[in-house]
């Protein structure tokens, strides 16, 4: 349902004419037929999955966030869980007091208690609606705002093995047809022969096309807690190199956890340093919300 534009949106709307972004033109962009358009901008997606709701171990990480991300002019998109939510309810409010004008930050959801989707086996769909309920139900509760965006969530070997797309099982196609009950508009690119990491898709093939999917992919689980790939920022600028090279989309996945509690410092150095290489290869940051509104990117 559309609706009229709120303050938020009118900021974000001149902010994009001030910096010259009214009119995108896009990296390469695949759609879900395997069609490619050839342009000029490459995009960068961060975002934090924000989980831990540990109000002593993630001290300082929202403010921090924001100094951060407002000095360096960082857009981020935060997918929260709800249950993260609820047991920081103070700094989530005082946060998002800062935040709500200010089109640089992006608040989308996490599932409340960081349940899977897209597995072979996972819990049952009125589970796993009750649980996306809950969360939505904590962020209108503290924001007055409901999320309109979902990252999708890893849950091991938990739930089964990970399917490759929404169209590989009946109970998959299920669990997009509830996602899709709830107004969610974006969620990961999940789509048979679609390359998760790389591509925007619209869900129009699925029946949703006002459904949006964006790409996922280099959580610093992997390369930064799990310290898989050696050294975390020499591997990761690497390949933000590579894809920038080949005018690809490079989404980040970073966690709220990772960030504050295994990285060199608590100032988010790494994040500039990330931030700063991509800048100078030519990335364009942008939030999540953003590329919603970019119709021409996905549609
Ligand atoms: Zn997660």
């Amino acid at each position: 349902m559309e609706t009229r534009p709120n303050r938020r949106d009118l900021l974000k709307a001149a902010i994009g004419l001030a910096a010259g972004t009214a009119s995108w033109a896009f990296g390469r962009t695949e759609k879900a037929g395997g069609e490619q358009s050839r342009a000029k901008e490459n995009l960068f997606l961060l975002r934090y999955d924000t989980e831990r709701g540990d109000p002593e171990g993630m001290k300082g990480f929202l403010e921090k966030v924001v100094e951060v991300h407002r000095s360096h002019q960082i857009p981020a998109t935060l997918f929260c869980t709800g249950a993260a939510l609820e047991r920081m309810e103070m700094p989530f409010r005082s946060f998002y007091g800062e935040v709500k004008d200010d089109a640089l930050f992006d608040i989308q959801d996490h599932s409340y208690s960081h349940i899977g989707l897209g597995y072979e086996r996972g819990k049952p769909i009125p589970t796993l609606k009750a649980d996306y309920e809950r969360s939505f139900a904590v962020h209108e509760r503290l924001f007055g705002v409901r999320p309109i965006g979902i990252s999708m969530c890893a849950t091991g070997g938990r739930d089964g093995n990970g399917l490759a797309s929404f169209d590989a099982t009946e109970k998959s196609r299920a669990e997009l047809e509830m996602v899709a009950s709830l107004g969610v508009r974006m969620i990961n690119s999940y789509l048979t022969g679609v390359n998760r990491s790389r591509t925007f898709i619209n869900y129009g093939v699925m029946g949703y096309p006002e459904i949006m999917g964006f790409p996922s992919g280099y959580p610093d689980t992997g390369w930064m807690h799990r310290r898989e790939r050696g050294d975390p920022l020499e591997y990761i600028l690497g390949e933000i190199r590579k894809r920038a090279d080949r005018h690809e989309t490079m989404p980040l996945m970073l966690h709220d956890w990772v960030a504050w509690t295994r990285a060199a410092d608590r100032e988010l150095t790494h994040v500039k340093r990330i931030v700063d290489a991509a800048r100078k290869v030519g990335y364009k940051l942008v939030t999540h919300v953003d590329c919603l509104r970019n119709k021409d990117l996905w549609a």
